[in-house]
């Protein structure tokens, strides 16, 4: 079984990725909280979230590839099947 990944996100871009499971997101929000503390007025734009198991540098949640590809599938899924 893998971990789950978790990266630190800022303006939905990944800039640091690598922390996998329960104890590194511990790891990952300390960094996020070190980068709020340098930069008090850019906290809005930090976020530690899951990262896509499919793509790197990706948020689990709104993976821009994955979204791209499910969009493809859906669009005939009914079509020459049955
Ligand atoms: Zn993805």
């Amino acid at each position: 079984m893998v971990a789950v990944e978790y990266g630190v996100f800022e303006d939905g871009v990944c800039i640091e990725a690598g922390f996998h499971g329960e104890v590194d997101k511990v790891a990952a929000e300390a960094h996020m909280a070190a980068l709020v503390a340098a930069e008090p007025d850019m906290a809005d734009a930090y976020e530690v979230t899951e990262i896509c198991p499919d793509h790197e540098e990706q948020p689990k949640n709104g993976c821009e590839e994955c979204a791209e590809g499910e969009a493809d599938d859906a669009e005939d899924d009914d079509e020459g099947r049955g």
